[in-house]
């Protein structure tokens, strides 16, 4: 349909802010709502259509439980043009649909805006055909179950949104819908877009990757309350400027606690003293995402601070004295507070292209915080860098191999620091012949990326015969093989009697710095497999590889690379490893997943169990 009119800069949907509960209650009302302004559709992109459906999701509205099909919601249709969407209503499914779809469409441009590229899912594996399969859109289901219970399907590449009658009458409704609460599905979509990032971070391999997961979605749905100025605007007004307290947090997901499942247990650290040595002492995945979640919290106290101590001398105010503060200084701290709920996010967003493909642990995290922001602010007035390396000391995340916990020290190594030279020639990347080229429509990056993942793919498990030396750098590099040698562990999968590689992602970003800084540049992930066994003497005969395996391996451990070029000169900056022949790190993996008390039993891939996050949503 063309029109003689311009469109509209953007689609404004209302929603609750929080959830129905807080918008029922006299201390709340004034901030239960919030309006998503998402950016129109481009030209380029597909129309929005009833569902709703666009490029990035299907809002699709069964309910098995009940047998029932709700009709989509069209958002085009002029009424609601008119009037920012549906009005918020527990009752009416078509809000239920809008509400799903504006508070994932939020999320997904919020990465977009921070990581400099489209959003892309995780590729679903065709079991009949036995290959990834690219997907174009992630499903969401707002009445999927009859549950406690929400959570991103793996094997569905869906988002599914369960709702229940409350057990409990201080909840104030009789049901309780999850897809209504903004937490909740700002939470499930952060799953889905890292899963589409690190598709190896559902795997158990340590007690940190599997906590990172929940902890890292956890983090996106909190900050993310936090750009809403409303609620914000309210609670300074309250509290005499001062964002410490934990007043506002008890809001979130206030509901969906008070119902039966207590999601709260990833924010129970969020407002309390740091305990340093707690970390340490802490097994279980909830619990320990929890205290990276309250370190990102401190930082952005710290952050807030920092940004605003000058207003309250200003407008003469001590914090937290519980006295009425000028409308004019409520609204500057909650400019100030929002926007560093903003670089908060952006910092913890962009550093996911700094991360290891296979095993995270909370440490590497924070060091690709420091190395991402330094790269794209090499100067830090305001010490954000500084916050985030005392909070996460504050609460025991320290960091191996480091000389300190300064930001300088945190800094991901040169390949210089690390082999003494680089091993990426500029021709290397010329005769990968890569297309670099920016696409705009999804389609066109998913195409693309694909046929540079194949190139990437071929020119690593091309051995080159006439020289050995650059195949040996690359090694190292990587901390994986591309040849047997002598000392190459056999158990390593091969394809044609060389060991085999597998290149998840060829991705390139495009990011704008504070001062006009036009960072350019190429994230390649790497992995390659490795037969693990329980028994370290099974392991051992696997490895020296004389005569076949007496028995099938007993998991798969994983090592790889994420290698980061600078396109703007084609040098390698990063080769942030975890290399395959790490035997330290391969015992630590074998004693999480023997372990049955562990959650690594639940996270097997193997087990026949192909959804992590439903049973760690599930009851807990
Ligand atoms: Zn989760």
């Amino acid at each position: 349909m063309t029109s003689r009119y311009p469109a509209p800069p953007a689609r404004r949907l209302r929603v609750y802010a929080f959830d129905p509960q807080t918008a029922s209650r006299l201390g709340s009302v004034d901030y239960a709502y919030a309006t998503i302004s998402l950016p129109w559709e481009q030209a380029w992109e597909d129309k929005l259509q009833p569902g709703p459906v666009n490029e990035y999701v299907e809002v699709i509205d069964v309910d098995p439980a009940s047998g029932q099909f709700y009709d989509p919601v069209d958002l085009n249709n002029s009424y609601l043009l008119a009037q920012d969407g549906l009005t918020p209503s527990e009752g009416n499914p078509q809000f239920h649909q809008q509400m799903v779809f504006a508070v994932a469409m939020k999320i997904i441009r919020i990465f977009e805006r921070a990581l400099g590229r489209k959003v892309i899912w995780a590729p679903h594996w065709n079991r009949q055909r036995r290959e990834y399969e690219p997907v174009d859109k992630l499903r969401i289901y707002p009445h999927a179950l009859r549950e406690a219970n929400a959570y991103y399907s793996m094997e569905k590449r869906a988002l599914l949104f369960g709702y229940f009658r409350s057990t409990n009458a201080s909840a104030g409704a009789s049901w309780i819908f999850t897809a209504l609460s903004h937490d909740i599905v700002a939470h499930e979509t952060t799953h889905a877009v890292l899963d589409g990032l690190h598709r190896r971070y559902a795997e158990a391999t340590s007690v940190d990757s599997l906590a990172f997961h929940e902890a890292f979605a956890d983090i996106v749905a909190l900050m993310s309350h936090f750009t809403l100025s409303e609620a914000v605007s309210a609670h300074i007004q309250q509290k005499g400027g001062s964002l410490d307290e934990a007043s506002l947090l008890s809001g979130l997901a206030e509901q969906f606690a008070r119902g039966t499942v207590g999601r709260e247990s990833l924010r129970q650290y969020v407002g309390h003293k740091p305990e340093p040595e707690l970390l340490a002492v802490t097994t279980e995945c909830h619990d320990r995402g929890a205290i990276l979640v309250a370190a990102v919290f401190d930082a952005f106290l710290t952050i807030y601070k920092a940004r605003t101590d000058d207003l309250l001398r200003i407008g003469n105010v001590t914090r937290g004295d519980g006295k009425r503060l000028n409308t004019d200084l409520v609204a500057r701290l909650t400019r100030e507070a929002v926007k560093s709920a903003d670089h908060v996010l952006r910092m913890c967003i962009r550093a996911l292209d700094y991360l290891p493909p296979v095993d995270v642990r909370f440490g590497e995290f924070l060091r690709a915080i420091i190395t991402a922001d330094n790269d794209l602010v090499p100067d830090d007035p305001h010490n954000y860098r500084i916050a985030f390396a005392e909070a996460f000391r504050a609460r025991g995340i320290l960091v191996e191999d480091c000389l300190s916990m300064s930001p300088d020290n945190l800094l991901w190594e040169s390949p210089e620091q690390m082999f003494g030279k680089n091993p990426l020639e500029i021709d290397d990347l010329d005769d990968i012949d890569l297309d670099l080229e920016a696409h705009y429509t999804r389609a066109k990056i998913l195409e693309s990326s694909e046929s540079n993942r194949a190139r990437v793919w071929e020119w690593l498990s091309t051995p080159d015969p006439d020289n050995v030396s650059v195949d040996l750098d690359w090694e190292r590099a990587l901390g994986l093989y591309f040849m047997f040698r002598e000392k190459t562990p056999r158990s390593i999968f091969s394809s044609d009697g060389y060991p085999s590689v597998e290149v998840h992602s060829v991705r390139t970003t495009r990011r704008a710095g504070p001062d006009g800084q036009d960072l350019r540049q190429l994230v390649i992930e790497v992995t390659q497999r490795r037969r693990a066994y329980f028994d370290p003497g099974e392991q051992d005969k696997a490895d020296v590889g004389k005569g076949p395996p007496a028995k099938e391996h007993d998991f798969i451990f994983r090592g790889g690379a994420t290698l980061i070029i600078d396109l703007r000169d084609s040098k390698l900056r990063y080769a942030i490893r975890k290399c395959v022949d790490d035997d330290e790190r391969l015992d630590e993996q074998r004693k999480l997943l023997s372990n049955p008390e562990g959650f690594g039993f639940t996270y097997q891939p193997e087990s026949g169990e192909r959804e992590p996050f439903a049973m760690i949503h599930r009851g807990h």
